[in-house]
């Protein structure tokens, strides 16, 4: 049995809608489960829709034009008047209904959030059904259990495993369609597992079924050695150990989400990741493989912080003011993407996600005294050669540079 993962862009309209129905007739024949996100940037409209509702702003506006939206590809779907018109409106038309919960900003999130999911699985298992397609929806809550840590739920693994012991029977009649993202919690709400958290579904599903494979469809040809869009001359990997893409998902590649490896490492189970639109492409392998001489991977970083936190007197930094740096970033849950120490100053560089900095920088700032600049692109080179190398260090406005026998990172001030 496959598992197959469309993500928003591939459902983001009726056309690619159609596309998923093509390939899903050319793979037909093999028990299939697919998992789907939400279409396009339905989910930072709804993530717009869940701040509204909890600020007790009406969220009216972004859901009509989320109604439209839906309706408009509905249309471009299926006949006038299909039943599920109906059902997709009401379903983001109740959303309001939340605020009244009484429920904390996470887990009023997840349950408004959570709706992108059931609503475009709903449309594109109406379309597969159009097309003849033998579809079964299954709602990805019933199988999928987490903790109750709402936006970033985590996995009770055996209670998942033992509710998916019933999916393959029912892939044996039909293809199981399935929301990527969202999973049940322990009191019986949703919770979602981390934006762009569908390929981790991918890979929870094929876990716990054994399956043969995984195979995400993107718009781009397979993983490749950087953003095409920044380097146009990027190239796409044939195949690639589990360690090395699990690696570059670390350093910031946006290909999978960093989630999705391990599991499917566990378990052995391949990681393809295919050209939507060609799938005669040959796209990229991930397994259990070795392969010399891979080409430097460069990864591009974006909104980058760096804070450097200098010692007051004419001490040095020592380890117990290390550790109070150490212990205010755990506590605020905020990862270090680089760090560097001196004789009086210890710099680290962080996303810049704005309130857990500032609040990080104004905890530090007791200690010691705080500078900190935003708006930096942290490159990585992995695998460096010679070239790659000194380009990057040489690159302008690089204000720090660390580098490995096999890593090269470079901040810089775009
Ligand atoms: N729809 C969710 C998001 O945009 C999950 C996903 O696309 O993987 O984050
Ligand atoms: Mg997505």
């Amino acid at each position: 049995m496959k598992v197959f993962k469309f993500g928003g862009a591939s459902v983001r309209h009726a056309t690619a809608i159609r596309q998923v129905g093509n390939l899903l007739k050319r793979y037909s024949g093999e028990p299939t489960l697919v998992v789907i996100s939400a279409m396009g940037k339905t989910t930072n409209a709804l993530e717009r829709v869940a701040e509204a509702l909890h600020r007790k702003q009406s969220p009216s506006g972004e859901i009509e034009a989320l109604v439209a939206y839906h309706q408009e590809v509905i249309a471009g779907l299926l006949p006038e008047n299909h039943p599920i018109a109906n059902e997709v409106k009401n379903l983001f038309v109740d959303l309001p209904h939340w605020a009244e919960k009484s429920l904390g900003f996470d887990a009023l999130y997840d349950q408004v959030v959570s709706t992108g999911e059931l609503v475009s699985t709903k449309i594109v298992s109406a379309f597969l059904e159009q097309q003849n397609l033998p579809v079964k929806w299954v709602d990805a809550r019933q199988y999928i259990v987490s903790d109750n840590t709402y936006r970033e739920g985590k996995v009770d693994w055996d209670a998942t495993r033992k509710l998916c012991q019933s999916l393959p029977g029912l892939m044996n009649t039909g293809i199981v369609v399935t929301q990527g993202f969202i999973a049940k919690s322990k009191e019986g709400l949703t919770t979602t597992l981390g934006r762009e958290g569908s390929d981790y579904t991918a890979a929870i599903f094929a876990a716990c079924l054994g399956a043969e494979s995984v195979t995400i469809w993107k718009d781009v040809p397979g993983v490749m050695n950087a953003d095409p869009k920044r380097l146009p001359d990027a190239i796409t990997f044939d195949e690639l150990p589990f360690r090395e893409a699990a690696e570059m998902t670390y350093y910031g590649a946006s290909v999978i989400h960093p989630k999705t490896i391990k599991p499917l490492a566990n378990h052995g189970i391949p990681l393809l990741v295919k050209n939507f639109d060609n799938p005669d492409l040959p796209g990229t392998k991930i397994y259990e493989t070795k392969v010399d001489q891979l080409p430097p991977l460069i990864v591009f970083k974006d909104n980058q912080c760096l804070i450097s936190c200098r010692v007051t007197d004419y001490t040095f930094i020592h380890e117990e003011q290390l550790s109070l740096i150490f212990t205010a970033l755990s506590e605020l849950d905020i990862r270090i993407n680089l760090m560097q120490n001196s004789a009086i100053s210890f710099s680290i560089v962080v996303d810049f996600r704005e309130d857990k900095v500032l609040n990080l920088i104004q905890r530090l700032s007791s200690i010691f005294q705080v500078y900190y600049n935003t708006g930096l692109t942290l490159i990585t080179v992995k695998n460096y050669d010679t070239r790659t190398f000194d380009a990057y260090r040489k690159k302008p406005g690089v204000l720090l540079e660390q580098s490995s026998r096999s890593t090269l990172q470079v901040l810089i001030k775009p």
